[in-house]
């Protein structure tokens, strides 16, 4: 019998388009022999859709009134999903089934649909609960990284409601904190630099605190620093492993939101040009990042490597990584020897041999 997975994107987050992309992609590369695929796209307003072409609705935005408000009431464990309100289709129960969520930032990424899907007893793709939510928050997992004894660049994390009621301390504490500009300043939970500003001067940082702050109630002041930007892939459960590291080479002052998706500029280098004891370094320091947040499944760990002093820094960690064919985490697999739809099949294998490790 196929293994029906259910495909979740779009969602109530900053990278509901980034997350259409990499769900048009997984879309297509699961192997419709071994799976029954069923899309089910959650609106910005956080609605399920799962009639019709869910993930056309969302990309021509023709979704505003449809859905139900939430999913995964019944028995999700035989493949049932019975709305709150409102219709759902009817599917016969399924023998095995694996929901595959590919929704980047708030309410996806960040531990909440994998609190609803551990609630609903049914196994997932990725990393749980904790690993999500601590991976999501910039401050919380840099104060674990340097637990684990990697390398972090200085940093401090920041109340929206505390900038918002007093600029000027806030300002000042910056200053007082940090050994200079560039600074990045960033909501501590989102993704795809969305709301992230570099800050090369005192008077902008008002306007940069503004960006991060349309996104999240905290934000984070990071120092600049001057590096190349290196990432590798992680894949596995408690025995994870990881692959060669890869280079991103920005087109932009940094890598935003448009270098990211829309404009030609920036370059990857996969693999990175590194002497081999960096290549070993970087691969362990991925796998010791993963460990220090629980990870399960997969994630990308995103490091700098200064110029000059070839120090290294973790900087990141994305539980939820870009997931079209053209994105890095997929493509660092190519380059150490999985394709694309095999590294699908192995994420839900891992899904469901994680499943039956808690119980
Ligand atoms: P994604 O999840 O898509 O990788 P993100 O929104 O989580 O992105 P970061 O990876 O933290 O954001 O930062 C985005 C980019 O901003 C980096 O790839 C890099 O170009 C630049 N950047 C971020 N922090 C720093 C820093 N401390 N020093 C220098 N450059 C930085
Ligand atoms: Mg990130
Ligand atoms: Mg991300
Ligand atoms: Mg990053």
């Amino acid at each position: 019998a196929k293994t029906r997975v259910y495909l979740l994107f779009g969602g109530r987050s900053g990278e509901h388009e980034v997350s259409l992309m990499s769900a048009r992609n997984v879309l297509q590369a699961l192997d419709r022999s071994k799976y029954e695929v069923v899309p089910i796209g959650i609106t910005k307003e956080g609605r399920w859709l799962m009639t019709g072409d869910p993930l056309r609705a969302l990309t021509e935005g023709v979704a505003a009134a449809g859905g139900f408000p939430v999913g995964l009431l019944g028995e999700p464990t035989r493949g049932e999903l019975v709305p709150l309100a409102g219709e759902a289709p009817a599917l016969e129960p399924a023998e095995r089934v694996v929901f595959f969520p590919v929704l980047h930032g708030t309410y996806g990424e960040d531990g909440t649909i994998q609190g609803l899907l551990e609630m609903a007893g049914v196994p997932y793709v990725g990393c749980g609960v904790l690993a999500s939510s601590t991976g999501m928050d910039k401050g919380v997992a840099k104060a674990l990284f340097k637990q684990a004894g990697l390398n972090v660049g200085p940093y401090k994390v920041y109340l929206r409601r505390d900038w918002e009621r007093d600029p000027a301390a806030v300002r000042a504490d910056v200053e007082a904190t940090f050994a200079g500009y560039p600074l990045f300043v960033k909501p501590a939970n989102l993704g795809s630099s969305v709301g992230i500003s570099k800050v090369k001067r005192p008077e902008d940082l008002d306007h940069a605190f503004a960006q991060a702050a349309r996104f999240d109630r905290r934000i984070i002041v990071e120092q600049g620093l001057d590096a190349r930007e290196i990432e590798v892939a992680v894949l596995g459960n408690d025995d994870p492993i990881a692959s060669v590291p890869g280079e991103v080479l920005p087109g932009a002052e940094f890598y935003d939101y448009e270098d990211k998706y829309f404009n030609d500029r920036s370059q990857t280098r996969i693999p990175a040009d590194l002497p081999d004891d960096l290549v070993q370094e970087f691969r362990r320091q991925a796998i010791v990042a993963f460990k220090a947040i629980d990870g399960a499944g997969m994630a990308r760990v995103d490091f700098f490597l200064e110029r000059g002093t070839n120090r290294i820094f973790i900087n990141e960690v994305n539980t939820i990584p870009g997931f079209t064919r053209i994105s890095m985490y997929p493509k660092l697999w190519e380059a150490s020897g999985i394709s694309y739809s095999e590294l699908c099949d192995r994420l839900i294998e891992l899904a469901l041999e994680r499943h039956a490790d808690k119980s």
